[in-house]
């Protein structure tokens, strides 16, 4: 028995080690995708409900790997927190979206409107909001006139207030514009709402999967949708993936959309063309 128990270790130590050999593989091989290149922005049209046209985009982080093949975030976003290699990855994505905006720009195509997601430990980053600042700077972008958003979580509104009103504050005052992410899923922010310069809330699309068939879904984004009305912000769809959910949320008074029923995440050179035509999708 003593014997098998030892052996028994010896595996569990084999395994573990496994483990911590594979998530350091891949922090490697993720340190090296900055240097190299490999990371890419897709991006997503948001949709206006009323006239269907793109009204916006949401820039979304892909990693291109030689060896992997195409990563969605999922599978690198948590080490990358972990290891704080968010910090120069999430700088990335900001002006990669900044050069993007720009280039769009330089081709003729008006409001434009990206927004990025933003990981709180960037966010809590001293001087976060003069670092934003100046990358648009540097990409000669008025942030009160080309449309940078902001996507934030309700957790990262939440950890330390009085800071974080501060930051948004001067982003705000500049004319950057943020959104609640995967509205309704974190801490009920409620009352915090009202003092954060926010102009949209984010319905997560688990509220949105069965909104026909389940009444608690269907009860949860009415009561954000007619929040965000009395507080005056305007309410977007995640996920939205059949035309029956389209309606719906029509009827239910959400002001836009975003989901594959319009369009995946897509490269740019596709994203490019979807702006140019302007399509109504
Ligand atoms: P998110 O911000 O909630 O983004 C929405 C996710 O839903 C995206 O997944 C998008 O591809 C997916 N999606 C869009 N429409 C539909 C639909 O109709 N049905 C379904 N089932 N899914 C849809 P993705 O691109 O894999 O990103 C996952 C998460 O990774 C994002 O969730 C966001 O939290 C994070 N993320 C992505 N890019 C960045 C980034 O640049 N920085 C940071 N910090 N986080 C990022
Ligand atoms: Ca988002
Ligand atoms: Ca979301
Ligand atoms: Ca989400």
């Amino acid at each position: 028995a003593k014997r098998e128990g030892r052996n028994n270790f010896q595996y569990y130590t084999v395994q573990m080690n496994a483990t911590s050999w594979q998530r350091l593989k891949l922090e490697t091989e993720l340190r090296q995708a900055l240097a190299r290149n490999e990371f890419e922005l897709h991006y997503q049209p948001k949709v206006d409900m009323d006239c269907n046209k793109i009204v916006g985009m949401e820039a979304l982080l892909r990693w291109q790997s030689a060896e992997r093949g195409l990563v969605t975030p999922a599978e690198f976003i948590p080490l990358l927190e972990e290891t704080g290699l968010i910090l120069p990855v999430g700088e990335w994505v900001l002006r990669e979206a900044c050069k993007q905006a720009r280039a769009w720009q330089d081709a003729g195509i008006p409001d434009v409107h990206i927004a990025v997601n933003l990981s709180s430990l960037q966010f809590r980053q001293p001087d976060f909001a003069g670092s934003v600042l100046k990358i648009m700077q540097e990409h000669g972008l008025d942030p009160a006139m080309n449309g940078i958003e902001l996507e934030l979580t309700e957790s990262l509104l939440l950890d330390n207030v009085a800071r974080t009103i501060d930051t948004l504050n001067t982003l705000h005052e500049a004319g950057i514009r943020f959104s609640i992410d995967d509205f309704g899923t974190g801490y009920s922010s409620l009352s915090y709402l009202k003092r954060f310069p926010i102009s949209s809330l984010k319905i997560d699309q688990s509220f949105v999967q069965d909104l026909s068939s389940n009444r608690d879904d269907e009860s949860i984004v009415s009561a954000i949708i007619a929040l965000g009305r009395s507080l005056g912000l305007s309410v977007i769809a995640e996920g939205v993936e059949t035309a029956e959910q389209s309606a719906q949320l029509r009827r239910m008074g959400c002001d836009g959309m975003q989901g594959y029923l319009f369009s995946r995440p897509v490269p740019v050179a596709e994203m490019t063309y979807l702006l140019q035509n302007s399509a109504n999708l």
